[in-house]
């Protein structure tokens, strides 16, 4: 394993010095906390700590879906948290996204506001009927929270659905206000943004203790007056009852022979999710077989969902045969009993914005938001 050499003086001086500041953790959620903190408070020192030498969380990780739940997901949430509490979250999920497209702008994002898509074949047409009879409770109750002005849900004609290609389509229903972005991209122009206004980054930094008034690690103790604890899974080493981690894994597949159908498409409860790249198809998820396996911080791929991936869903994609796939990667979402973020106190001085869930990349710049608000104004 790569040994990192010990800090210089130069290096520790930086990180043993007064921090108005400090945010734990470099991803969407952190940098974007930063960035608000910075241009709420101007004169402060803002300081980000990352543990790997790049970031080493899901951002960078993620698909690059700018979604905010499936209807069939929703309709999940809405079973598990309550309809109040689901068609919140998924506004909340919206706002974020439309925060982060002001922020940056669709460009240096990559963004491609190509609609979502949610996919149910013929063998599970009794799942669709289900979806169907409360498509319109649906969306009357995203409608009720004032983003919207238009419904978000409705259901692709029989021939629409048939042109996308797939073997065996019951029913497609498309959500018109999603799309798909380049999660490096994202990173760079937010880091970008951040060290523009001031914020000072630091990488391979690892926070190994935090403590009201400082942050402790190896070779370092930064005192500090508020800390942001912004590292969502790996916060599960400090407070295993909010956060744990979940291993998400993603392939990619060859050039295609014809460009896959434009948009983000979703599958089983928002478990699985598609979308055509560079000519190339990017396919992910399957973490719903196998619970227990997937709560891991491995970012190794595994042969049970590679098997379900490539072997029975993709098949399922193509009406000829499937390409080959020849690339992949994992990461770890931050999940819990709850998959509303933890966004609040800790401790005295220490915020958490935690547990993002598989839609951090629209709920992140607002998490961050939220947190950076409650430090400046606690
Ligand atoms: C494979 C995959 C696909 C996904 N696809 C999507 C998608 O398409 N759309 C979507 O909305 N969401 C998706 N997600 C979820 C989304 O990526 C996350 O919810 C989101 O990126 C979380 O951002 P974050 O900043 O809160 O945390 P992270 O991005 O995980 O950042 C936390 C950072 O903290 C650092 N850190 C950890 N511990 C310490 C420490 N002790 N000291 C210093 N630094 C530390 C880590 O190295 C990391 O860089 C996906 C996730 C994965 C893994």
């Amino acid at each position: 394993m790569h040994q990192q050499p010990k800090f210089s003086w130069w290096e520790k001086e930086g990180l043993n010095r007064w921090a108005d500041f400090a945010v734990v953790g470099a991803g969407i959620t952190g940098l974007s906390a930063a960035y608000f903190l910075k241009k709420r408070a101007p004169q402060a020192r803002v300081l980000v700590l990352e543990k790997g030498g790049r970031p080493e969380g899901a951002t960078v990780r993620s698909a690059g879906f700018a979604c905010f739940g499936s209807a069939s997901e929703l309709l999940a949430d809405v079973k598990s948290m309550g309809e109040s509490e689901a068609f919140d979250l998924a506004s909340r999920r919206y706002n974020g996204l439309t925060l982060l497209r002001e922020i940056h702008g669709d460009l240096a994002l990559e963004y491609e506001h190509c609609g979502g898509f949610e996919v149910f074949f013929k063998e599970e047409k009794e799942k669709a009927d289900k979806v169907l009879q409360q498509l319109e409770k649906v969306n009357q109750q995203l409608k009720e929270r004032g983003e919207f002005k238009q419904e978000v849900f409705s259901v692709l004609q029989r021939d629409e659905a048939e042109a996308l290609g797939f073997k065996n389509i019951h029913l497609v229903v498309k959500n018109k206000f999603e799309g798909g972005l380049h999660p490096q991209k994202l990173w760079d122009s937010l880091l970008a943004k951040c060290l523009e206004i001031g914020v000072e980054y630091r990488s391979g930094v690892e926070v190994k203790q935090v403590e009201s008034g400082r942050l402790v690690g190896l070779d370092f103790e930064l005192p500090c007056e508020k800390i942001l604890v912004a590292n969502n899974a790996f916060a599960q080493a400090w407070l295993p009852e909010e956060v744990r981690a979940a291993r998400a894994q993603v392939w990619v597949s060859e050039v295609l022979a014809t460009p896959f159908p434009k948009g983000t498409f979703h599958h089983q409860e928002g478990y699985n999710y598609f979308r055509g790249h560079a000519g190339r198809l990017i396919l992910g998820g399957g973490r719903h077989i196998a619970p227990e396996e997937e709560s891991t911080f491995s970012t190794e791929n595994s042969e049970q969902i590679r098997q379900y991936l490539l072997e029975e869903l993709l098949p399922r994609l193509f009406r000829n045969n499937p390409p080959k796939m020849v690339e992949s990667w994992a990461g770890t979402m931050g999940i819990g009993g709850s998959k509303k973020p933890r966004i609040g106190l800790w401790k005295p001085g220490v915020w958490t914005a935690i547990r993002m869930g598989g839609m951090g990349i629209a709920l992140g710049t607002l998490a961050g938001k939220m947190g950076a608000e409650l430090m400046i104004e606690h």
